[in-house]
């Protein structure tokens, strides 16, 4: 049976393979918690932000650094539905398994593109929070390569996180732009996985570091 697979469900794989197979092959999803729309109202109007500016030719001054180096992806058209979450950049293997993501933005480079995915956080950037992100822009890089497009072999994430609050009562934010290596090979090897867990007779092990398995098994038998 073929898969749909995205960065936000592969990352399941990570956090335990046996949530990712529960939920890809019996259909049993974990429960949904609340989740803080800050991040998704600052995705769209850095959205807006960068547009604004592509179409202008130039850079946002958060990128002034990269002049003269890059510009913003101008195929606005293209771009809306890399951006779309329904529709994202898309590839299928050969055995009819989807893989896709979502983009935030993307740079070119003469005929290379360049991944960029804004990120917000609370706090400054500490040392291993970029390495968080690596898969997703990895995911990003191999799909573009499979659609016929060459990128580098980085792309960028833009975290912001706040700053103080002015005078006005407007809240001003920091940026930092991080350079990320870009593994197209642990692309590959993380569908790999996907698809072998998957296809397993037997579900995986659940996972040592979540105990909500234990955690079932001991309130079933008060
Ligand atoms: S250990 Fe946690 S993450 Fe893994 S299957 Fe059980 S509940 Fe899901």
């Amino acid at each position: 049976m073929p898969f749909k697979f995205s960065p936000s469900s592969l990352s399941l794989l990570k956090e335990c393979p046996r949530c990712f197979w529960l939920h890809f092959v019996k259909g049993v999803k974990r429960p949904s918690t609340p989740f803080p729309s800050l991040p998704a109202g600052m995705d769209r109007i850095l959205k807006a932000h960068f547009d604004s500016f592509r179409d202008k030719g130039e850079l946002p001054p958060e990128l002034q650094q990269l002049n003269g180096e890059v510009r913003l992806f101008d195929d606005a058209e293209l771009l809306a539905v890399w951006r779309n979450n329904l529709k994202g950049v898309q590839w299928t293997d050969d055995n009819g398994n989807l893989f896709r993501g979502a983009v935030d933005n993307i740079l070119q480079k003469g005929k290379k593109l360049i991944v960029l995915d804004y990120k917000t956080r609370g706090y400054p950037v500490k040392e291993d929070t970029a390495a968080h992100y690596n898969d997703q822009l990895d995911i990003y890089n191999l799909l573009l390569r499979e659609n016929g497009y060459e990128t580098e072999d980085y792309g960028y994430l833009m975290f912001y996180y706040p700053k103080e609050v002015e005078a006005d009562g407007d809240v001003a934010f920091n940026t930092e732009l991080v350079k990320m290596k870009i593994s197209v090979k642990n692309a590959e090897s993380i569908f790999k996985k996907a698809l072998e867990v998957l296809n397993a007779p037997m579900p995986p092990e659940p996972s040592q570091e979540c105990g909500f398995c234990e955690w079932c098994d001991s309130i079933k038998s008060l």
